[in-house]
């Protein structure tokens, strides 16, 4: 746990979220500023910055998290198969576009009227 980090205090239960899954590795939650219809952050439970700390020593908890990403998408709204799918973005250091410096998956999926998805009744 690393003192004043937003995402060490949301992983220890300290500050609130909406978990939808956790484990001895990370926990999953919902973003507070949803960018699409699905929008989780997979967070490790421990703490490192970012992908630019990691090295090939963290290859098996960061496995089991990816492992695990497939069905924590379709488990919470993203849409399976071909048509649907989601995105997996690891904004990484300040050039990387990171904001909350404790390593972060961004799991962003659901149908987005913006890119040309055609309305159900139009
Ligand atoms: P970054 O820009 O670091 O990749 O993404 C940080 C993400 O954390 C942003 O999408 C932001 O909306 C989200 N976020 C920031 N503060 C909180 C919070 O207190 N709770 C939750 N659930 N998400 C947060
Ligand atoms: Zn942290």
């Amino acid at each position: 746990m690393s003192e004043n980090c937003l995402f060490c205090k949301i992983a220890s239960g300290a500050i609130p979220a909406k978990l939808v899954y956790q484990d001895d590795d990370c926990v999953v939650f919902h973003d507070i500023h949803p960018a699409a219809p699905v929008h989780l952050l997979m967070v490790p439970r421990h703490h490192i910055a970012s992908m630019q700390q990691v090295e090939a020593g963290d290859a098996a908890w960061l496995g089991r998290m990816m492992a695990l990403v497939p069905q924590i998408a379709l488990a919470n709204g993203c849409n399976p198969g071909p048509e649907g799918g989601f995105r997996l973005l690891a904004n990484s250091g300040k050039e990387g576009g990171q904001e909350v410096n404790h390593l972060h998956f961004h799991i962003i999926g659901g149908k987005r009227p913006w890119q040309g998805h055609t309305a159900p009744n139009a």
